[in-house]
């Protein structure tokens, strides 16, 4: 049995590095980039008016004027006009190109136009105001988007208006999920004595999904050694990634690690001296990732967000994600028992932190109403109120 520090760090240096992969800008959301994005354009495109209103000409060497007449408009998307008459003027709308030897661009408020000459109000007459310079933002050749970001909607955006239709990317894994145990059915049929509905299939599908993730391949098996192993092999050729549930305790019928090591998968680490979760195991197969996790469903979502989301984060480019910890005042005074480090299904604000009741590996209530992990190392298993503990913050919708 290992540690939550040790299983960590096995994991986290077994990770292979990421794959590259071209996506196309618009399905980019939540991907991690894996190149700088050189801009082939300046941004703005061209100097244009920030306003509505007029683009005036001075004469500089004549005294400064108030009243020009306007001889002519340019709105958004019109061609530009190179040039335009010394002490005149140009009805000019936001975004309209303004003539190269514009002075400024006075906005509307600031005018009167009657009979075709603009008054312009005093002191609005100023060089450059109302003018977004091409290149202002960036400058054709620059760097647009620095490798490592993680494509948000604006980035999305902002990639599109420097004309980008493809970008260079870390690969997401293929994930295949495989859920075992014969008790176990969906939601929607009618229950036999003994059965129960299922959970984890849906859980974990729901966390990936949140997380940014996809899942190739779900299958269910019954808890038959030859049925268990068709499965794994099946999501094993098609998939980078294995999330087993149930069948890793120490049971009659738990085959599933049997059943990874007749298929060569290396382990990694089997049990972790933790509470929910203590049955984990993590192996690999060349450079695919194994995990089965418990079947209890409190306990695989916290072998999930422990261990398979930091995993398959690391494996997508995601810089560490340090921002997701926290430490917090507890509530409320808990006394932990037993000998295991624990997690604990907790609601944190932004001061502290308390930790619910329903502790147990099977209890996805308190699950569904918490926010937070509260971790406490088995060395530290009773804290006092008030006292600060690690928090786990789960990702949020
Ligand atoms: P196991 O890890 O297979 O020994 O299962 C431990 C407990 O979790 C048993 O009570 C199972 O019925 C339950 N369990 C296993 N898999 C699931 C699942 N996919 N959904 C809900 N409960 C499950
Ligand atoms: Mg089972």
């Amino acid at each position: 049995m290992v540690t939550v520090e040790e299983a960590k760090s096995i994991l986290m240096n077994s990770i292979p590095a990421p794959g590259i992969a071209r996506q196309s800008v618009i399905s980019s959301l939540g991907f991690v980039l894996a190149e700088d994005v050189i801009s082939k354009y300046a941004i703005p495109l061209f100097s244009q008016s920030a306003v509505d209103g007029f683009a005036i000409c001075m004469d500089l060497k004549d005294e400064p004027l108030l009243t020009f007449p306007v001889i002519g408009e340019l709105k958004a998307g019109d061609p530009p006009i190179k040039r335009m008459k010394p002490n005149s003027a140009i009805r000019i709308f936001t975004g309209a190109p303004v003539p190269a030897n514009t002075y400024c661009v006075v906005m509307q408020e600031r005018t009167i136009l009657r009979d075709g000459i603009v008054t312009i109000e005093e002191g609005f007459i100023k060089a450059g105001s109302n003018i977004r310079v091409k290149g202002n933002q960036l400058k054709k050749g620059d760097c647009g988007l620095q490798k490592g970001i993680v494509v948000s909607p604006a980035a999305i955006g902002f990639l599109c208006s420097i004309g980008c239709t493809e970008i260079k990317v870390y690969a997401k894994p293929r994930i295949g999920i495989l859920t075992t145990g014969n008790e176990l059915i969906t939601a929607g049929k009618k229950l036999k004595p003994g059965q129960i509905y299922e959970s984890n299939q849906a859980t974990l599908s729901a966390a990936l999904m949140q997380s940014g993730y996809s899942v190739e391949l779900k299958l269910k098996a019954k808890d038959k050694k030859e049925l268990v192993k068709d499965a794994v092999k099946k999501i094993l050729s098609a998939c980078d990634v294995l999330i087993i549930s149930g069948g890793i305790s120490v049971g009659k019928y738990d085959f599933v690690k049997d059943v990874l090591t007749g298929l060569s998968v290396k382990e990694l680490f089997y049990k972790v001296s933790q509470k929910p979760g203590k049955p984990l195991f993590v192996g690999k197969k060349g450079k695919q990732l194994i995990f089965a996790v418990p079947g209890n469903p409190a306990a695989a979502l916290v072998c999930f967000y422990q261990y398979v989301l930091p995993a398959l984060n690391k494996l997508s480019g995601f810089p560490d994600q340090e921002s997701s910890t926290q430490k917090l005042k507890s509530e409320l005074m808990f006394s932990g028992k037993g000998d295991r480090s624990l997690f604990l299904k907790a609601i944190a604000t932004q001061e502290k932190v308390r930790i619910l009741d329903g502790q147990d590996s099977d209890n996805l209530q308190s699950f569904a109403k918490a926010n937070a992990l509260v971790y406490l190392p088995k060395d530290q298993l009773t804290i006092s109120e008030g006292e600060i503990v690690d928090v786990f913050l789960f990702p949020e919708i």
